[in-house]
């Protein structure tokens, strides 16, 4: 099928024609028809299968006949995160650019004043974050009962950051006469409750298991000490050949860490979390998509979504409490057909977590031999790792999607930023159906002879020193590689080789900076 196919205007096929698209992907072949019908669509898609497109072009043409009233948007996108609601945002540009549409952005962290003036000028489109646009509802400088298509987009981690009583509350405001797109990357049980309440006979469309890693992602997991990971990164990184990095943290204080211990150490990095002031993460992602900073240390919230042309490579510096972060943090990278490498640095409490991502995902995570960082034991006398549960504690306390503990499901990063120290991971969703069960569960199943062949260490010749990798189908018949060498370092006491001769890590990182040691000698 081609473009031209689906039944959208000349200025919009121009405009996808400018982008360099030549061929709709399945989600926009299978979306765009039922929008144009005017149809609710209940869309199950992940980030990176060009699913914003496939609400977007049909709503150009949709809009484009008709003006908009002041502070009364004609249609209206719900995000999760700024990130994305400015992504969408600059896909209206890309794809409207032949048509007079006009769009307003409210985002927390900007100045309210120019999305007030947006607004008094009337809006073809609204786009934002459900704690801002109830913001700006709350003191009386938007209507909303003109709104004639509404999208809830990432519906799943609306579910996540507690934004579903701020949703629930837009909906009631809008006309019930409207056409309603939801797009979720997963449909757990709790999703599809959701859906029902907000659309009418929706057409389901869906576009691959909703746990699917892309073929073209190399993965990769190795296992360390938790006090070797830094070190271990840092020789990935550069036994790696790397266009751009994301690596991912659990934690936003674990962002910081990491983004001053790799910029003590030479690196070209930035780091992107959800308490920096919105103008930081702007730039600082900005920065980053222009090539002025080579790796990026983010969480997943600031991170979700984010359409990175070409990304090369992604790292999970801590393994991701939620097995559905992992799918979407690795899916950062090998978009549009194109190949990359999503390497996994665990410890051996993390075994648990791997397990779970493994079941999701379907398949094992090949490991990654690293010379001198032996896959160490899990200590039998360590503290008790926090279970997933208590990891959670205040987000299900608080009531998830209730209306207790957050008040409206307030977006930490917009309007209750956490103290600076506190420590807390920053996403702990507690998805329904996610798949976790407590330690006794059965490890992942192994893989079929196929897949092994897949997953057999080979070389890469061309590039040395590097670590052993994973191979693709086409390495899998060279032969092994020696792992790249790692110096061996007996465990040391925290501050120890610091001056100050303690309260400090080997980076000068402070201690009580520093999360609970696990596995550190
Ligand atoms: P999305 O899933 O909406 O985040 O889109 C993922 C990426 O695919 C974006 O970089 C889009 O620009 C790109 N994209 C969207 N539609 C197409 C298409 N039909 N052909 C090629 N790339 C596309």
């Amino acid at each position: 099928m081609e473009f031209k196919d689906l039944g959208l205007s000349e200025p919009v096929l121009q405009a996808i024609a400018d982008a360099g698209y030549t061929t709709p992907t399945p989600i926009q072949e299978k979306a765009i028809p039922w929008v144009q019908m005017g149809r609710d669509v209940l869309g199950c898609a992940q980030t990176g299968t060009g699913k914003t497109a496939g609400f977007t072009l049909p709503m150009i043409d949709a809009l484009s006949q008709g003006r908009a009233k002041a502070r009364m948007p004609r249609s209206l996108i719900l995000e999760p995160t700024r990130e994305l609601a400015a992504q969408v945002a600059e896909n209206f540009d890309k794809y409207g650019k032949y048509l007079k549409l006009t769009k307003a952005l409210l985002i927390g962290g900007v100045s309210m004043d120019e999305q007030e003036k947006a607004l008094d000028r009337g809006v073809d489109v609204l786009i934002a974050t459900p704690g801002r646009l109830m913001d700006l509802f709350d003191r009386g400088r938007i209507l909303l009962h003109d709104v004639k298509i509404l999208v809830i987009d990432e519906a799943d981690r609306m579910l996540d950051m507690g934004f579903i009583p701020d949703v629930e509350r837009i909906v009631s405001l809008l006309p019930p006469l409207r056409q309603t797109l939801f797009f979720s990357a997963t449909m757990a049980p709790e999703i599809r409750k959701l859906a029902d309440k907000f659309l009418t006979n929706p057409k389901e469309v869906a576009v691959s298991a909703p746990a699917a890693t892309a073929d073209t992602v190399l993965q990769g997991i190795v296992t360390v000490a938790e006090r070797e990971k830094r070190e271990t990164l840092r020789r990935l990184v550069k036994a790696e050949q790397i266009k751009n990095a994301l690596v991912f943290c659990n934690r936003k204080r674990d962002v910081d860490i990491l983004w001053k211990s790799l910029k003590r150490h030479g690196f070209s990095v930035g780091a992107l979390h959800g308490d920096m002031d919105q103008a930081t993460r702007t730039e600082t992602l900005e920065g980053f998509k222009k090539g002025d900073v080579q790796i990026l240390c983010c969480s997943d919230v600031a991170a979700r979504g984010l359409d990175i042309g070409g990304l090369s490579h992604v790292f999970n510096f801590d393994v991701p409490i939620n097995a559905e972060d992992y799918v979407h943090r690795i899916g950062r990278t090998g978009r549009a057909g194109r190949s990359g490498v999503a390497y996994t640095i665990a410890t051996p409490d993390d075994s648990k977590f791997i397990h779970a991502i493994e079941r999701l995902i379907g398949k094992k995570i090949p490991p990654l031999a690293v010379e001198g960082f032996e896959a160490p034991v899990a200590d039998p006398n360590a503290p008790p790792v926090e279970s997933e549960r208590e990891h959670r504690g205040g987000r299900e306390r608080g009531g998830r999607g209730g209306r207790g503990g957050r008040g409206r499901g307030r977006d930490r990063g917009e309007r209750a930023p956490a103290p600076a120290n506190e420590s807390r991971p920053e996403e702990m969703p507690a998805v329904a159906g996610s798949g976790w069960g407590p330690s006794t569960e059965a490890p992942a199943e192994q893989p079929p002879a196929e897949m092994a062949a897949r997953t057999e260490p080979a070389p890469r010749a061309e590039r040395a020193p590097r670590a052993q990798r994973p191979a693709r189908q086409e390495r899998a018949e060279r032969p092994a590689p020696a792992p790249v060498p790692l110096p061996r370092r007996e465990p040391q006491p925290m501050g120890a080789g610091n001056p100050a001769g303690r309260g400090f890590d080997e980076d000068g990182v402070p201690a009580f900076l520093l999360r609970g040691r696990r596995a550190a000698g």
